[in-house]
This record gives structure tokens, sequence and C-alpha cells, in this order.
């Protein structure tokens, strides 16, 4: 068992209290690593290292430099792929052919944010006579990003790359179920050139560190994602320090599909977008909204791929399904499926615990399909984020719409359909911040998006992700040699 320090400055430490935390292994149960459990005033130090940081090298550096050191980052990060798959599947329990994606989609985030690093331009203002103004966009300075387990490297980037790019220091505090991979980035930017203090990655109880990470008066700008509940205790923390808070939280995709959809390819999204990462993607299509007059065929089909979806052994390549990635969240699946077979709703297929002896240790769940499942259950309304689906009938469009709507989240819609109006006019009906039309999960760092009701605040991604990096200041000059009038004169 490897015992892992936390990267501050350019040190790798324990907790100054010296206290761990022990890392699970999904698929086994086994504690695979222990890493420091920092305390507050662990987090003291890395804010006063990113400052350091800014006040001198990154804060004097050319953008272009900075840019440069994103590519180089992005270079080392290509060129450990399959280590850091292994590391992510043994942390978090995807799939390791699942992993193997997510290494060069990390990578490709810090690719596009090191292309921007120089052309994040303010604005000549149109200000009155013999007056001069401008805008600029300036960074933060330290910036953090809390971020959860599902995509515990990729987040690195997808927080990471805007920061660095718009010239902040980002200190990350990675999920205490996945901090493996979050702490290699800060290895891979040290090696990558970047100055000491740009880059770190604490490790800890999120109630604890991301909370004082969160409200300390230190820290500009805080990144957030995950819960809506987590989501709205880090905009409390902002309270002390002002810092500008971006969200992006929960959800409970509708994924919706009309009677002139083409069937085949819609049955293999709606089984993808519920089990791939066992259903822990926020943007997972948790509800599936069919068509009365093709419901039953539909499920028919839906059933038949569900069934034959191999769940086991992340690094076995067969496998579409891994464990849930920690204890705690897969006691939360297990109760969601009790209670959608309490309130009523049946088991198409799923429900239950693989039988397999080899899986026993681990924390894996059956994809799970409900049927008879109205738009106010439980399982219908909250996110469940597992292999659960619930689906949900509706006899037009109107209907449809109203149903997908229905929920307190509004992260991402699908619609599958052929009939170029009825798309354009469902996706503008629809209540989300991503609609996908006749394909689910597109995503890459030139996709901006955030969610819709209480599943966000603010953007990620795209140009929109790295001006929420940058704060606004206004320059004004008075080009006249006279003073300015007095209201009176
Ligand atoms: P979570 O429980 O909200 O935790 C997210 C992060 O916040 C973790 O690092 C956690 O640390 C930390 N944290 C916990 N309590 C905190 C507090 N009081 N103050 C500051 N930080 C705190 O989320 P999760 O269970 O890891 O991830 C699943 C959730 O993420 C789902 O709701 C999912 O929809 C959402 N998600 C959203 C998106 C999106 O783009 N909208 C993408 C992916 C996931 P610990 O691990 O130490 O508790
Ligand atoms: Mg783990």
């Amino acid at each position: 068992m490897i015992d892992r320090k936390m990267l501050i400055g350019s040190d790798w430490v324990d907790a100054k209290s010296g206290q761990r935390h022990e890392n699970t292994n999904p698929a086994t149960g086994e504690v695979t690593c222990t890493v420091p459990l920092a305390g507050t005033e662990d987090i003291d130090l890395a804010v006063e290292a990113a400052q350091k940081a800014y006040d001198g090298a990154w804060g004097q550096m050319h953008p272009s430099e900075r840019g440069g050191l994103m590519y180089k980052l992005a270079d080392v990060i290509d060129s450990r792929t399959e280590e850091l798959a292994r590391i992510e599947s043994a942390d978090m329990g995807k799939p390791y052919t699942q992993s193997l994606g997510d290494i060069p989609l990390t990578a490709d985030f810090f690719r596009y944010y090191a292309g921007l690093a120089d052309k994040i331009e303010g604005e000549k203002l149109v200000t009155p006579t013999d007056t001069f103004g401008y805008t600029l966009r300036e960074p933060f300075g330290v910036t953090a990003a809390i971020v959860p387990w599902n995509f515990p490297i990729a987040m690195a980037g997808i927080k990471g790359g805007p920061a660095l790019a718009a010239g902040n220091c980002v200190i990350i505090k990675p999920a205490s179920a996945s901090p493996c991979t979050a702490l290699e980035v800060g290895r891979m930017a040290l090696e990558a050139g970047f100055p000491p203090g740009v880059v770190q990655v604490v490790t800890g109880s999120g109630g604890v560190i991301g909370s004082h990470l969160a409200g300390h008066p230190g820290v500009g700008k805080v990144s957030f994602t995950g819960s809506t509940e987590v989501g709205r205790k880090i905009l409390q923390s902002s309270v002390n320090n002002l810092a500008k808070v971006t969200l992006e939280l929960g959800g409970k995709t509708a994924n919706v599909v009309l009677p002139d959809a083409d069937m085949d390819m819609a049955v293999a999204a709606a089984a993808r977008t519920i089990f791939l990462n066992c259903g822990q993607i926020c943007t997972a299509g948790s509800r599936l909204l069919l068509h009365e007059s093709i419901k039953d065929e539909f499920l028919g089909k839906l059933k038949a791929l569900a069934e034959g979806l191999k769940v086991g052994d992340p690094f076995d390549e067969d496998t579409k399904l891994g464990p849930i990635s920690s204890k705690q969240q897969y006691d939360t699946v297990l109760s969601y499926i009790e209670t959608g077979k309490g309130e009523g709703a049946s088991v198409l297929t799923g429900g239950g615990l693989p039988d397999s002896p080899d899986l026993a240790n681990g924390f894996y769940v059956e994809p799970t399909v409900f049927t008879d499942v109205s738009p106010d259950m439980r399982i219908a309304q909250e996110e469940i984020f597992g292999p659960v689906l619930a689906v949900l009938p509706f006899k037009d469009l109107d209907e449809a719409v109203q149903i997908a709507n229905a929920t307190e989240y509004g992260l991402a819609a699908a619609l599958w359909t052929r009939d170029l109006t009825a798309a354009h006019r469902v996706a503008a009906r629809l209540q989300a911040g991503i609609i996908w039309i006749n394909c689910t999960n597109i995503f890459g760092p030139w996709m901006p998006y955030g969610g819709y009701k209480v599943s966000g605040l603010g953007f990620e991604a795209g140009m929109e992700g790295v001006k929420e990096f940058t704060r606004i200041k206004t320059v004004l000059i008075d080009t006249s040699d006279t003073a300015t009038p007095w209201a009176s004169e």
C-alpha cells in the first residue's frame, strides 16, 4: 500500500496534523493507498504559495509562454495515457477502456486552452468625447477547483485549463473517493515546467478543506462541480470572501424519443447514456421519455441490450459497467432501487446485485430499468447517480415537454427525431443548458455548458469557460487638457 503525499508549492507533503485518509478500490473494497487528510492550516499554506507564484514568475509571464507550458503539460499527460488510465480505474472503478478515453480528453482541455492563453482580450469602449477607455480581462490570482469523483482527471483539465490560460494559479481539491490522478496532474505540471505554486493539489474532506478554500479571503474564484446540495454550501462559504463562484451541479436529463426516430440508434444511445460510467455522469439520461406508440417495441430491445452488458472487473476489456465509485454512493443507489420498488414502479430488468461470487466484495449494481413510473415519483425527480433508468410514456409533444421540464434540474436533455421542425421547436422549449438532438453525451473543450435551474450557475468549457476565470477592469483616460467641470458650472 502506498502512502501518497499532496502538493503544496513545490513540495510533496503530509498534512500538518499527520492525519491520513484511506482510499479504496471500489472493485475489491480494498484500501489501495492513503492520502493526507489536510486541515485548514494546510490550505492556508497552499493559498500563500499560490499568491507567491502569482506575484512572481507566473504573474509576469507572457501569455504565449503560459500557453507553451500548457501544451507541454498536455504532451506529458498523453505520454502517460495507459499508466494514468490504470490509476483512474483502480481508484474510481470505471472500466479501463473508458479511462483510456478520459486521459486524452484531459490533454485536449489543456491544449484547447493553451491556444486561448494569448487571445484573452479586453475591449475598446465607446466613451464620451475627449476620453479614451478600454477594458482589461484580468485573472483573479488564486483560484480553487473543487471536483467530484466521476471524472477525476478530466475535471483537472476542465477547470485547470481555463484557470491557467487566464493567468490564474489553481488549487485542486479532488474528491476523497478518487484523489490519485489529480495528484499526478500536480506532478506532471511541475515536470512540464510550471513554477511552484501555480498548480497545487490538496487532499482531505470537502466539509473541512473544501469549505475553507471556498471562503478563503485569499481565493478570488471558486469553480465547483458536484451535487446541488454541496453547491449551495459553496455559495454559503463564499459569503465570506465574495469570491466569484461557478457551479456545475446535478441533473435529471430527459432523453425524449419521438415515434419517427431511428429506433436502433435511440435504443443504443438510451442504454449508453445511463449505463456509461455506471450512470455516474451529471448529464446521464436518467429519464427515458417514450412515445406510447413505440414504447413496447423500444423497451423489448432495451431490455435485451441491458441484459447483455457485462458488469465486472474494470480491467476486463469486455466490461461495460464497473463498480459504483464508493461504498457511500453504492448504498445510495441501492436505496433508490428500493425506493422505486416501494413507489410502485416495475423492474423491467436489473434491480439487484450481480450474482457472480467474484464481484461480491466490490460495489457492483445491475443495470436497472424501471417502467410504470409516474413523473412525481422520487426515482423520476431525484438524481440517483447510478445505472438506474426511469421510463415515462407520453402521448404528444406538449406532454413530452411538460414531463421533461417537470424537475428542479435543467442540465441537459436529448431528443430523437428525424423531423427538423419538431426538433427545433422542442429544443427551444426544453429548460436545459445542453440539448442533444439524435445524440447524447457528446462533449469536449469546444462546447460551453451551464445548468438551468438548480443544475448550475455560470458556464464551463469553450470561450465562456475561460471568461469565468477573468474579471473586468475598466481603464478610462481624459485626453483633454481641461478639468472635468462640476455639475453646477
Ligand atoms: P459532492 O458530494 O457534491 O462532492 C464534490 C466535491 O465537493 C468533493 O471534492 C467533495 O469532497 C467536496 N465537498 C463536499 N462537501 C463540501 C463542502 N461543504 N464544501 C466544499 N466542498 C465540499 O459530489 P460527488 O458526489 O463527488 O459527485 C456527484 C455529483 O456531481 C452529482 O450530483 C453530479 O451530478 C455532479 N456532477 C456535475 C457535473 C456538471 O458538470 N454539472 C459533472 C460531474 C458531476 P469530499 O469528496 O471530500 O466529500
Ligand atoms: Mg478510490
